[in-house]
């Protein structure tokens, strides 16, 4: 029996993780649950599964919930830290959203734990730092994001100098098909509708703009050890292949499923053991024809200022990240347009004067410039 503190509980990745626990009940035990607001989903899952401890990150809620529950509420931001920290629990699912995450996975990892890591914001601000974290402390990340989970499986076991480089795969989101002048105004609407995966809206955003890839390649850069030079991407529609693998002797070797945030999260929890599921599985002759086209730049301007922060070290990352943290929020508060979103990036990324090897410290302060940066960059295009 794993024992398991669950952040980011009322988001898409934290109903993907309850509905495990549902279906492995034997296996899966839920200790505490965290979110920010939604003391709803909380306490209806607390009473479904028999937790006696939440963390709500907003007072209000958790005074809601302190009113309707009898259990212990924690409150604030560094209660998800407690959580991660908690004895009780063996492995902290990080499922928050931002680089308001970053504080519980290094909680985690600094006592020894096992992170399964949705949260990719975490190892795209921090990543020399928590790898660093992980190998004193003996605990692990593994990842939950697909095209990492797959990779994560493809390189099992083998040797790392026998890796020439590896491609996650993207499916080019919503707009892959259309005139990249056409999405200047694109709505919110527009933006949350993803072809093959239903995620929660910074990373739906993400995805239309292809940044998400861009932190995917800076997340693999620290997950598997790799350099710049040996992270690929390749637009791949269907969703069906998540990552591949190719060795210095140019055989390949890919992960392949259907797409489904499920798969991926049991491998984090279940590993190094397989533990049989009732997913829906891939018919690969139902599925037909499997398609691949390399990114066209002018669609994908987020990975190539993801390059830059990746070349660029230090704390550009966290730049990158909580740049666009607020840009995605005004865009979905409908203050600016979707074309303006990755301009505004670019020039607080511009601006930006690297700190190499930051501290948590350095990294927490380059993350508030940033957010400072972007909404004072804004300022002309906010819409009236
Ligand atoms: P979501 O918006 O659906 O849920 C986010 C969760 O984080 C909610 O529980 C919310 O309460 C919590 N949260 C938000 N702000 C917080 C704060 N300041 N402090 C504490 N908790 C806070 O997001 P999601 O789609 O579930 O994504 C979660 C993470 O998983 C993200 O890092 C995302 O990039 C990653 N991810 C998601 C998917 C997906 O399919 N949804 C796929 C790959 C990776
Ligand atoms: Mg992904």
């Amino acid at each position: 029996m794993i024992r398991v503190a669950l952040l980011g509980a009322s988001g898409s990745i934290g109903a993907a993780a309850l509905d495990l626990a549902r279906s492995f009940r034997d296996r899966i035990r839920i200790v505490s649950l965290a979110a920010r607001s939604n003391d709803r989903v909380l306490l209806a899952a607390a009473g479904e599964l028999g937790v006696h401890r939440i963390a709500l990150v907003e007072p209000a809620a958790a005074a809601r919930a302190r009113a309707a529950w009898s259990g212990t509420v924690l409150e604030g931001e560094q209660a998800l830290g407690t959580l991660a920290e908690d004895p009780d629990a063996d492995v902290v699912v990080n499922a928050v959203v931002g680089s308001a995450g970053l504080g519980a996975t290094a909680a985690a990892l600094a006592c020894g734990k096992r992170v399964a890591l949705a949260n990719k914001e975490s190892i795209v601000v921090a990543g020399e730092l928590l790898t660093a974290m992980a190998r004193r402390s003996g605990g692990t990340l593994l990842p939950v994001d697909s095209e990492h989970s797959a990779l994560f499986q493809c390189l099992a076991g083998r040797d790392r100098s026998d890796v020439r480089r590896v491609t996650l795969t993207a499916s080019g989101g919503p707009f892959l098909r259309r005139d990249p002048r056409s999405v200047h105004d694109a709505t919110p609407e527009e933006v949350l509708r993803h072809p093959t995966w239903s995620m929660g809206e910074r990373i739906s955003v993400d995805s239309a703009t292809l940044i998400n890839k861009g932190f995917e390649l800076i997340e693999a850069r620290w997950l598997f050890g790799l350099e710049p030079g040996q992270l690929d991407v390749v637009i791949h529609p269907q969703s069906i292949v998540h990552g591949l693998v190719e060795f210095v002797d140019g055989s390949v070797v890919a992960q392949l499923s259907i797409p489904d945030m499920r798969l991926p999260l049991l491998f984090a929890l279940s590993y190094p053991e397989r533990w049989e599921s009732t997913l829906p599985r891939l018919a690969l002759a139902e599925v037909g024809a499997l398609a691949f086209e390399a990114p066209d730049p002018a669609r994908c301007p987020g990975l190539g200022l993801a390059r830059r922060a990746l070349a660029a070290g230090g704390t550009a990352p966290a730049v990158l990240n909580a740049a666009d943290e607020v840009a995605v929020r005004l865009f979905l508060d409908r203050k600016i347009r979707f074309g303006d979103l990755m301009p505004l990036v670019d020039e607080v990324l511009a601006a930006h004067r690297t700190v190499a090897e930051p501290s948590l410290g350095a990294i927490r302060e380059a993350d508030a410039w940033a957010r400072a940066r972007l909404a004072e960059a804004a300022l002309p295009v906010i819409r009236g």
